[in-house]
């Protein structure tokens, strides 16, 4: 069978569905249309479908034709993200968000369609490889940490894997290219909080309390020593202070400030140091001015660290398609973030960028409100997945 041909025959509903997705937007576990229409697509396709993982989780369990089709230490997991975010989408087109406030500007709509409507379809109606595909389709990718929730929930003692792929789109890569690369390719993201406690006070009377505003500025001009004189020049690290917050009017020392940042890095020992750094210069920084300091991190996402063997090997994949020229094996790893680092904790596996810019279509960076996933992109990413698959089953081990 002509892959490129089977996929043409339903790019125009691929393209629909795709768009459909994009008007109507849902928020991290809140993607229960979402969620009902991924389940029905894939039952329509005869896959065994698995659903409540995290919720609106959803996994669809294809098996191959081959003789290990049924051996659970033959299978791998496709992953797809469904979430939209809180952006009030500036777009006019007809499959522009129908809702206030929500918007996918992060491309998860053409995630799921590809993987989905795509991949899974091309693949059931031809399963000829010879082990198991459980294609995953995961809620909250967006600050809620869906895949790690459905990890909890169970996910890999249900559906065993060997190893685990995940595809993002990629604004800064021109439409027909990929990007991919060994090791840390999206950072780890942590929030912190740091509280100054001093004592109120008259303005005028600052001798009778504990001003926590210089000591709050104190602490943030240290703080910038963590990256710029703790940090090898060569290991990323990025710590940024979004919000300081105290005192109510001119003439009053207040009793608290707040500071809030977030720091992120590629390596976990780096991001370690860095909160370990946080609360030291935070609580001695305090104490030298007799106020003290509470320092709350919250955990965020790992970051995504794409294992050796299936990382070249998705980039063979990428080159087979569209030519070595056209991958970028290497590609400079994003700052950002991204939950598949919890599944590549898991599991071995590899997280790769499908370029989603080009002539027709002026992409706008990711969460932007102009965003818009490209929909000339959608039958490459439906043959990369295809591809990917058969190939993973018919190399050599
Ligand atoms: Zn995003
Ligand atoms: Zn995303």
């Amino acid at each position: 069978m002509d892959m490129s041909e089977n996929i043409g025959r339903h790019l125009a509903e691929l393209v629909a569905f795709r768009r459909d997705l994009h008007a109507h937007p849902e928020l991290k576990y809140e993607e229960h249309r979402t969620s009902d229409r991924v389940a029905q697509a894939l039952r329509a396709l005869g896959l065994e479908v698995h659903r409540g993982l995290a919720g609106t989780g959803v996994v669809g369990t294809l098996r191959g034709r081959g003789p290990r089709a049924g051996d659970p230490s033959r299978a791998i997991l496709l992953r797809a993200d469904m979430d939209a975010l809180p952006v009030q989408e500036s777009n006019t087109f007809e499959h522009a968000s129908t809702q206030p406030g929500r918007m996918h500007a992060c491309g998860h709509d053409g995630h799921t369609a590809m993987l989905l409507l795509g991949a899974a379809r091309v693949l059931a109606e031809n399963p000829d490889f010879d082990g198991t595909v459980h294609f995953v389709f995961q809620p909250a990718e967006e600050g809620g940490a869906g895949a790690r929730k459905m990890i909890e929930e169970g996910l890999f003692d249900l559906f065993p894997v060997e190893a685990a792929f995940a595809l993002h789109n990629w604004p800064a890569l021109p439409a027909g290219e990929f990007g991919v690369r060994v090791g840390p390719i999206m950072a780890a993201a942590n929030r912190f909080e740091i509280r100054v406690n001093g004592r109120g006070a008259h303005a005028a009377q600052p001798h009778t309390g504990i001003d926590p505003i210089p000591v709050a500025c104190a602490i943030v001009s240290q703080l910038q020593l963590l990256v710029s004189r703790g940090s090898d020049p060569l290991d990323s690290a990025v710590l940024t202070v979004g919000v300081i917050e105290a005192g109510t009017i001119e003439n009053i020392i207040p009793a608290r400030a707040v500071i809030k940042g977030t720091c992120r890095t590629l390596l976990p020992e780096t991001q370690a140091r860095l909160v370990d750094g946080i609360e030291r210069i935070a609580t001695h920084v305090a104490a030298a001015h007799m106020a003290s300091a509470e320092v709350i991190v919250k955990n965020g996402y790992p970051p995504t660290i794409n294992h050796p063997l299936e990382a070249r090997f998705m980039a063979d994949v990428m080159a087979e398609l569209v030519g070595e020229d056209q991958v970028e094996r290497d590609v400079p790893p994003a700052m950002t973030s991204e939950d598949f680092g919890f599944m590549l904790e898991a599991v071995p596996g590899a997280y790769g960028f499908i370029g989603n810019g080009g002539v027709s279509h002026s992409c706008e960076n990711l969460h932007n409100a102009g965003y818009d996933f490209n929909d000339d992109i959608l039958g490459l990413g439906v043959t990369f997945w295809a591809q990917l698959t058969r190939r993973w089953f018919s190399r050599d081990r």
